[in-house]
């Protein structure tokens, strides 16, 4: 780390079942809780924690990304933290496109800053250190696309091999990514539920330690540390609206679970915004859950959209994400293919630069929640862009640029091309 000084230590204490609420050593590997097949969580104890993670305090550690929570993360030696720059990306103003949506508040987490081009980072950068101190020797994940490359760069980071299990189709920077930092990428015909399924079957066979979402305890951890960024960004007070888009959900479990420590911690009090998961509406489990009071998402049958890193049928943390949304008293969102691609073009035209069709899915869902007056126009609103949009096929009917020779002399011809510079 550029950082001269170590990282703080963790106060990692042990790990708990999220359903059973058994608890368990964390000094070894662990996936799911053995009781019921949940997710377990990682508890720390947040009085020695407090002691040190103190506003003040944080503000001095200037570098070191996410990893300036070192307390509230679980590596404990810090040899063994891989950071290649995760963490601590800005919490930007959007006023137009505010606007555009009918928001006098808007703010925009910008999670496509993270190495990797996605916020992926985040979780893989906790999982692969935390791993690689517990002693694992290689990892395997199933992976949409952008944790398949963020897998690939940590573990490389790590010195350890990667295999990833993408579905075929994939955006190809991903696999790119991917192959060029060295990971075995096996193509899979059909979804991510699917390359979930084969993976766990190699992942018994070989040894390699599966990272899948929520299957391990510390994804979640490094995504947690939006939520610590968000409160510290905005002076120790939490934002009305949080808005994410949700695949596996680790991101809203995690900020979840970081509000309730931070409370804990005494640095924030108990207000919390309200949580809302968006999805597509070719692949909505969890809103279909919300809408039915159900305490579990029943998996989506032929699941579609090209917001790929919300192309996840069935999620292992449902329960979790539910939990969320009901205890903030938020909600859960679909929005359609048209519109993701209209507000991912909206974004950059408006000045969000080229965000994700994800990040597209966000910005729709607000646009629908403010027409529906479910968010007022003064709320102070945070929108998730958790990733690049370069990294994905375009959003479909960009207009094809003309194309002149290199020696042509039609001014006038060049500067109606050019649009007669850009008239008001
Ligand atoms: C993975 C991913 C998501 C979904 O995140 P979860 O925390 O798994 O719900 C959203 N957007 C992008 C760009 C992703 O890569």
């Amino acid at each position: 780390m550029a950082d001269s000084r170590p990282p703080p230590s963790s106060a990692l204490a042990h790990l708990e079942g999220s359903a059973s609420g058994q608890t368990y050593p964390a000094d070894r590997l662990a996936r799911l809780d053995p009781v019921d097949g949940r997710p377990l969580l990682a508890r720390y104890d947040l009085t020695a924690a407090a002691r040190t993670i103190t506003p003040r305090r944080l503000a001095a550690r200037r570098t070191g990304g996410m990893w300036r929570w070192g307390e509230l993360l679980p590596v404990r030696d810090p040899v063994h933290i891989v950071h290649l720059g995760e963490g601590s990306t800005p919490l930007l103003p959007a006023v137009r496109l505010g606007r555009a949506l009918g928001l006098d508040r808007l703010l925009i987490k910008c999670e496509g800053l993270n190495p990797t081009g996605s916020f992926k980072a985040r979780g893989m950068a906790a999982a692969v250190s935390r791993a690689a101190e517990l002693g694992a020797g290689s990892f395997i994940a199933p992976s949409a696309g952008n944790a398949g490359g963020a897998l690939a760069a940590y573990g490389a980071a790590a010195g350890l091999p990667v295999t990833v299990l993408m579905p075929v189709d994939a955006p190809a920077a991903n696999r790119e990514e991917a192959l060029v930092c060295g990971a075995r990428v096996v193509l899979v015909e059909g979804l991510i539920s699917d390359c979930g399924r084969l993976s766990r079957l190699v992942a018994a066979e070989t040894g390699a330690f599966d990272v899948s979402t929520l299957a391990e305890p510390y994804r979640v951890e490094g995504k947690k540390t939006m939520g610590l960024e968000l409160a510290e960004d905005l002076g120790w007070k939490l934002p009305d609206v949080v808005v994410y888009p949700t695949g596996g959900g680790t991101g809203l479990v995690g900020m979840w679970k970081a509000f309730a420590e931070l409370e804990t911690m005494g640095l924030i009090g108990s207000a919390r915004p309200r949580m809302v998961a968006v999805q597509a509406e070719g692949c909505a489990p969890i809103v279909r859950a919300f809408a039915a009071g159900a305490d579990h998402a029943e998996p989506w049958e032929g699941a579609a959209t090209r917001a790929g890193g919300i192309r996840v049928p069935s999620a292992v943390g449902d329960a979790l994400i539910l939990r969320a949304l009901r205890a903030s008293g938020g909600t859960a969102v679909a929005v359609g293919e048209a519109e993701i691609d209209a507000h991912q073009r909206l974004a950059g035209r408006l000045g969000a630069g080229y965000v994700s069709p994800e990040s597209g899915a966000v910005l729709a869902a607000i646009a629908d929640l403010v027409a529906r007056g479910w968010i007022a126009p003064d709320e102070q609103v945070v929108a998730f862009d958790t990733g690049v949009g370069h990294k994905y096929p375009p959003p479909p009917d960009l207009p094809a640029p003309p194309v002149v020779p290199a020696d042509c002399d039609d001014v006038e011809r060049l500067v109606a091309l050019t649009g007669g510079g850009h008239e008001p």
